[in-house]
């Protein structure tokens, strides 16, 4: 069997897990090939990538943050998973020579929820880069009517409707609402004040709260504020706190729900599920059961 090489294009790409999973799966199934992240620094670095992908220097890709966004814009064709996400997470080389992305973050999202909770009307998300926007997009599939959505840099409604961000949060179906701690920032109008309640009513009334920021994860802020905007002691003891940050398992954001009662898990689930997913596109079979589980828990178990 030829070596196929793989690839992981983000920046940082430092904590990234996926090297260990995909590495551990293919030598189970007996396979030589590669896996490999390649910190890509610039928009122009990353379309400089894919046209390797494209001319069979790499044999397939996944894409991590902050690009997750900007890559639909260098691929040749959007599956119509990316494109419900308005994000894309694979990219596939096909028998054309095309590169196509696809998200699999959005129907690892959606078994993660299921398995969550069965209550699935109201939905309050934290963020509003590309793994919100999977995470409306797989709120939305599963039939939630209301999912609010907010983040820092919605300091008003001015800010909100000059914003590229909430623009896609809505063309996704979320609903955009004012970040509701900036006690510093007096808001421009009574309508911004009104709003910066919006978002906390949201979450009061949900059936699962997901943060879907960077906030608490390995290398970046702590994830304190993060965790402070969200009213878990009024919030239902039936609700669902799902961090989807997996390094550190535990954040400040988890630690605070399960200190109110109510019961939180890491993006650790979404990130094993997400690349079993990613692993039948590229090599058309699952991988061996549990294999990247496995592999992952013991990169995380090395970090304490
Ligand atoms: P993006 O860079 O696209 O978006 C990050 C979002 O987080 C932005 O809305 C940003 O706001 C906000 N943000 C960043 N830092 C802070 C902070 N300190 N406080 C409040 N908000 C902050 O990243 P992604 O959407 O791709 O990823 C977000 C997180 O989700 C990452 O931690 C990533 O590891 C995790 N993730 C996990 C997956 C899994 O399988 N478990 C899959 C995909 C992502 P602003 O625009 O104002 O900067």
């Amino acid at each position: 069997m030829k070596k196929q090489s793989y690839v992981l294009f983000g920046h940082p790409v430092k904590h990234s897990a996926s090297a260990a999973m995909f590495t551990a799966a293919f030598r189970t199934a007996g396979l030589p090939h590669s896996y490999s992240p390649v910190d890509v620094g610039t928009l122009g670095a990353l379309e400089r990538a894919v046209g390797y992908l494209r001319d069979g220097v790499y044999d397939g890709a996944n894409v991590t943050l902050p690009y997750k966004r900007e890559v639909l814009g260098l691929v040749d064709r959007i599956d119509e998973s990316a494109a419900r996400a308005l994000a894309a997470n694979v990219l596939v080389r096909d028998a054309n020579d095309k590169v196509v992305a696809y998200n699999t973050d959005v129907g690892a999202l959606q078994a993660e929820i299921v398995e969550a909770t069965a209550d699935r009307r109201r939905a309050a998300i934290l963020g509003a880069g590309g793994a919100a926007t999977a995470a409306i997009a797989a709120c939305k599939a599963l039939g939630f009517s209301v999912i609010g959505v907010t983040t820092r840099s919605w300091t008003d409604t001015e800010a909100i409707v000059d914003s590229p961000s909430s623009e896609r949060v809505r063309a996704v179906g979320g609903l955009a609402s004012v970040w509701p701690s900036h006690e510093h920032v007096q808001p421009s109008t009574k309508l911004s004040m009104a709003m910066r309640m919006q978002w906390t009513e949201l979450a009061q009334l949900a059936d699962i709260v997901i943060q879907a920021t960077s906030a608490g994860m390995q290398g970046a802020d702590p994830g304190d504020e993060v965790a402070s905007v969200v009213p878990f002691e009024s919030m239902s003891k039936r609700a669902f706190a799902l961090d989807l940050v997996y390094r550190p398992p535990t954040t400040p954001f988890i630690e605070k729900a399960r200190k109110a009662g109510i019961p939180a898990a890491s993006g650790l689930g979404m990130l094993v599920r997400q690349a079993e997913a990613a692993y039948k596109l590229w090599l058309g079979q699952a991988p061996a059961p549990a294999v990247m589980r496995n592999a992952v828990d013991a990169l995380i178990a090395g970090d304490s």
